[in-house]
């Protein structure tokens, strides 16, 4: 999966400290169902979720960034503890930047993940910025690595993983996933 990488996109990778996820396209294959009232609905993968989760326990923050606005999206990011959403962005380059002030991180940090060309702004931004299989070329073009799997299909979880095993945290996160989940009652395996 991430052998083959290049050595400048393993140190990009070292550095990360926050993750920020496009949603349309990248948590989902894009793919919209609007009802007769006008409501959506999203099809998130729970191994993305998971995925999630586990960046979560090694440390990493981890947003979810949306040029539109849906309660599904919300609740999603609520279930998994996600750090911060920004929903309905205008202008995703500008945000982008607040979002880092704000965090009080560098760029140099910031992985950031799209799949079309409203997120070209944010990817010429971010220190590290990867594209899902499926995006759109030019999105595919600008970026330092691009995940083997597609939006809404494993993507999420592709890099995740990927990001903490270049980072050493993977197993870690792991393990004490297994460990919380065994000692607890309830079960923390539904929060992916
Ligand atoms: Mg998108």
């Amino acid at each position: 999966m991430w052998n083959s990488m290049k050595r400048s996109c393993k140190q990009k990778i070292a550095r990360i400290r926050v993750l920020v996820f496009d949603v349309d396209g990248v948590l989902t294959d894009g793919t919209l169902f609007v009802d007769e009232e006008g409501r959506e609905l999203k099809v998130f993968h729970t191994r993305d979720g998971l995925g999630l989760v586990l960046a979560k326990r090694a440390g990493l923050k981890v947003v979810f960034f949306s040029g539109k606005a849906s309660p599904v999206v919300l609740q999603r990011a609520r279930i998994l503890g996600v750090d911060r959403v920004m929903q309905g962005i205008r202008n995703k380059g500008e945000a982008f930047e607040r979002l880092i002030r704000s965090m009080e991180v560098s760029p140099d940090e910031v992985c950031y993940m799209g799949d079309d060309i409203i997120d070209l702004p944010c990817m010429r931004k971010a220190g590290l910025a990867v594209a899902v299989s499926d995006a759109d070329e030019s999105v595919r073009k600008i970026s330092h690595w691009v995940s083997s799997k597609s939006g809404g299909r494993g993507a999420v979880r592709e890099l995740v993983e990927t990001v903490l095993k270049i980072q050493g945290k993977w197993d870690s996160a792991v393990e004490r996933y297994y460990s919380d989940t065994n000692s607890e009652s309830d079960n923390k395996g539904s929060l992916s």
